[in-house]
């Protein structure tokens, strides 16, 4: 049974279906929730994505095979944004998800999944995220727009592991 509330965050109906809802105010750098989730390799995902497609997609790239499965957790509820306000910092073996900028009670939490989509990734989304600058479509972050990459880039916003898959294609 997933956990749909804790006292600062909240799972709500929102612009996309489900998403996770701040409860308080978040500082910018601070961390708003922890992706604990269990580290799940390549090949077992792939077999996924006929059984449970939903859950494989929800999978978030952590190193060159394996992937965070954060079933269950409170933080899977985060959907995509192309104006994010957090974004995914790995510590140790979890994912921190951490302010970008100020998050406001009522805000909806976001990432961008193009942070954690490698460059040998193949699975894309096509966005509905409402922001003016929407992509239109979630790819790979080497697909990302130059400014959008540089900005990213400049916060630390692409853990190094998907930066790094970058010269195996
Ligand atoms: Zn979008």
């Amino acid at each position: 049974m997933a956990r749909t509330a804790s006292p600062s965050l909240e799972v709500r109906d929102v612009r996309n279906g489900r998403g996770l809802v701040a409860l308080r105010r978040f500082e910018r750098g601070q961390r708003v929730c922890v992706l604990r989730g269990r580290l799940v390799h390549f090949d077992r995902l792939w077999s996924w994505w006929d059984r449970d497609p939903r859950r494989a997609a929800n999978c978030i790239r952590f190193d060159a095979d394996r992937y965070l499965d954060p079933e269950g957790e409170l933080g899977a509820f985060a959907n995509h944004s192309c104006r994010p306000n957090t974004m995914l910092v790995r510590a140790g073996r979890v994912l921190d998800v951490r302010a970008m900028r100020v998050i406001r009670p009522g805000d909806e939490v976001t990432h961008d999944y193009s942070t954690c989509l490698g460059a040998d990734d193949t699975w894309s989304m096509r966005c509905n995220c409402g922001e003016p600058a929407c992509r239109g479509r979630v790819r790979r972050f080497d697909r990302l727009p130059a400014d959008v990459l540089q900005r990213y880039m400049r916060l630390g916003a692409i853990p190094a592991a998907i930066l790094a898959t970058a010269n195996n294609t």
